[in-house]
């Protein structure tokens, strides 16, 4: 598969009162070129920020510190506003999760779309309604709604206007931040298969943010795991449920048992995510993981490909192996 995104050791950080957060901690992922990739974890470990930085959504004081983001081999972290908004929209669109967030609460539905096709696209007033109309089409809206406001619509209504809004260019990338997490559970059924409907119908890419796990793995082709701003593995859907390779999967998955079939308990992972400002040395992991090796509060552990997926975690490294037959020896 052909690479469309390439995010590649990026750093988000932030000033606070008590010093700096490393909100994001040297990522890399690609996406590739009609896949939907998710992000996922626990809240405020990075997932959004790291979608931030890619749709260059992020607001002082935080900040992209290091790093590189290319679409379609364009970087991204180095173009100026107005070079960016050429390609938001047109290559990239972003769905939030609130969709008062995405849409003017006093302009028309049918103005709003018009407007934001317009924006992009030599057309007449009349073809850009036309355009509007076939767009509320696709995500299964009556035409008439172009005359309604944002507030005369329900919450799922408003969600499907904002996704319409997003594919108004054929970008070919759609990043959504829990996009249906504000709504009830059959209406974000209803969306969400309409969202691979039209996935598949255009073959765009998706990143895709949720802490919603069991969604994210019907929903997904590939999943990165996120702990405390760190990427702590990147698997396709079935490798992570069969084999998960990180001690932080295994439990975010556990902690979930209708994934792991009926047997499981509900285990969970003791202990709290750590403060950003002041994170455990070596991996962030270590002060909750049951596994843990003395290389571990030493040396952070590089993502590395081991078997089909990337982990990283000094159970599958030299440093980690070569301490684990040192004690073996010595015992
Ligand atoms: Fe646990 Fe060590 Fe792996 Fe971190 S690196 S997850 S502490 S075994
Ligand atoms: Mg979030």
């Amino acid at each position: 598969m052909t690479d469309l995104l390439q995010v590649d050791r990026l750093r988000v950080e932030y000033a606070s009162g008590r010093g700096s957060v490393r909100a994001v901690d040297d990522i890399s992922f690609t996406i590739g070129k009609g896949e939907i990739f998710g992000l996922a974890g626990e809240s405020g470990c990075g997932k959004s920020t790291t979608a931030f930085a890619v749709a260059r959504l992020l607001r002082p004081p935080a900040r992209i510190a290091g790093g590189s983001v290319k679409l379609d081999g364009t970087e991204l972290t180095g173009l100026s506003d107005a070079q960016f908004d050429r390609i938001r929209w047109s290559r990239m669109s972003i769905v939030l999760q609130s969709a008062m967030n995405n849409l003017n609460p006093v302009m028309k539905i049918g103005d709003q779309l018009a407007d934001s096709i317009l924006a992009h696209q030599p057309m007449t007033m009349k073809e850009a309604y036309g355009e509007a109309k076939r767009l509320l089409e696709l995500v299964d809206l009556p035409y008439d709604r172009l005359g309604s406001f944002p507030h005369e619509l329900s919450g799922g209504m408003r969600q499907r206007v904002v996704i319409a809004m997003a594919l108004a260019l054929n970008p070919s990338l759609v990043i959504m931040d829990e996009p249906t997490t504000a709504l009830d559970v059959v209406v974000q059924r209803g969306i969400i298969r309409k969202i691979v409907q039209l996935q598949q119908k255009f073959g765009f890419s998706i990143l895709f943010i949720t802490h919603d796990l069991p969604l994210m793995l019907e929903m997904c082709g590939r999943i990165g795991i996120m702990y405390a701003g760190k990427l702590v593995e990147t698997a396709d859907r079935d490798s992570l449920l069969r084999h998960p390779k990180h001690p932080y999967t295994q439990g975010l998955l556990n902690s979930f048992p209708s994934l792991t079939g009926p047997k499981s308990k509900l285990i969970g992972i003791p202990g709290h995510p750590p403060d950003l400002i002041t994170p455990p040395p070596g991996c962030k992991f270590h002060p909750r993981c049951s596994h843990v090796l003395p290389v571990c509060s030493r040396i952070v552990p590089e993502l590395r490909l081991h078997g089909r997926q990337d982990v990283s975690c000094h159970l599958y490294t030299e440093e980690g192996i070569g301490h684990e037959q040192a004690s073996a020896a010595s015992e």
